[in-house]
């Protein structure tokens, strides 16, 4: 599956600009409002583009999000060259060679995907599929309809790559021109610029992505709208977002790595995303709490040092978050929220409810 977006790397690239970049001040993207409550400001932890980045709550509908922040016309400077999702190998190969067969097992009969050759299951990977078939069965798409799939924020193509092994027609929108051409090999079907910007046939697709996307655009409301739209009846729109109401945004506030300012636009939490969601004409009809050690000891890193360095006895934290995280994905509380979401009105149907 993709990884997020957010930066993996602390000492990576170095930002394209040296001076801080001019700012805006914006209406609420989602409820329009023009006041807002300045909450912090905060640099870039990550990346260290220079400047301060502020964080606002808009008084009408709560949604945390940045403002002023980067002029529409400069945000891509607000992303280094060697940026790593977006120079990251695509793996053309597809599918990870070690494959458990428990995987393509949990897919043929819980997700759709009938067309894979069939598997026999030792007891070993019968143990290991129902232990991890609820994880499985909300880190794949089901597949709907004629396997017609768009990712949106694509990159280099990875995830893209992995469905094509599965049987998908692939699609993919990316912003950054050398991204989308190394997506191209994966499919010629990339679209370079905004997801406000691409035109698609109505009912185009069965399954609409966007992995740590929507928080990156400054039009989220009208992307969401476009992927309802594009999504053929009874087809889905699967979406995954840092969620600012989880332990880390709580524990960390400015210095939780979710934040990622200032390439982070918006800040999420369920209720607001939710929110967003229905105003594009849409309703969730799941939601998957994930939660993963790295994320907690990254905003710790910012919390003690500079970032760069790991601290002392780390592997004990990382053991010690190993066995608790599982409760923050349990009570709601998750680092990032996947979201499973219809166009309001339509039937549930049996992959609703895994
Ligand atoms: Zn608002």
């Amino acid at each position: 599956m993709t990884s997020p977006r957010s930066a993996e790397k602390l000492c990576g690239p170095s930002p394209r600009v040296s001076e801080p970049l001019p700012l805006e001040t914006i209406a609420c993207p989602l409820c329009g409002e023009t006041r807002f409550q300045p909450l912090f400001s905060q640099g870039d932890l990550a990346l260290g583009v220079p400047g301060r980045f502020h964080l606002a709550r808009c008084p009408g509908c709560g949604l945390l999000y940045q403002n002023p922040r980067v002029r529409a016309d400069r945000l891509d400077a607000c992303y280094p060259p060697g940026y790593p999702p977006h120079a990251r190998d695509p793996d053309l190969s597809g599918l990870p060679p070690r494959l458990s067969p428990a995987v393509p097992w949990v897919l043929a009969h819980r997700l759709g995907y009938r067309h894979l050759p069939p598997v026999s299951l030792r007891w070993r990977d019968r143990l290991r599929a129902a232990l991890r078939g609820r994880r499985l069965v909300n880190a794949f798409p089901p597949f709907l309809g004629g396997g017609r799939l768009l990712d949106i924020g694509c990159a280099t193509g990875r995830f893209l790559s992995q469905m094509g092994a599965l049987g998908w027609e692939t699609s993919g929108i990316e912003a950054d021109p050398e991204a989308a051409a190394t997506a191209r090999r994966v499919t010629p079907r990339i679209f370079v610029g905004d997801p406000t910007e691409a035109s698609f046939p109505d009912g185009r697709f069965d399954v609409v992505t966007a992995f740590h996307v929507l928080e990156h655009l400054p039009d989220p409301l009208g992307a969401l709208r476009n992927m309802l739209r594009w999504a053929a009846p009874g087809g889905r729109v699967i979406v995954e977002v840092p969620n600012v109401g989880g332990w880390g945004g709580r524990l960390f506030g400015r210095y939780w790595s979710g934040l990622e300012l200032p390439r982070h636009l918006v800040q999420f939490t369920p209720q607001t995303l939710r929110a967003m969601v229905e105003r594009a004409g849409g309703e969730i009809v799941r939601a998957f709490h994930k939660s993963k050690p790295r994320y907690l000891i990254r905003s710790l890193r910012f919390r003690l040092t500079d970032g760069s360095r790991p601290l002392a006895g780390e592997w004990i934290l990382k053991l010690a978050l190993e066995l608790v995280l599982p409760l923050a994905e349990a009570t709601g509380r998750g680092e990032a929220v996947r979201f499973f979401i219809r166009r309001a009105g339509e039937r549930s149907a049996w992959y609703d409810a895994p």
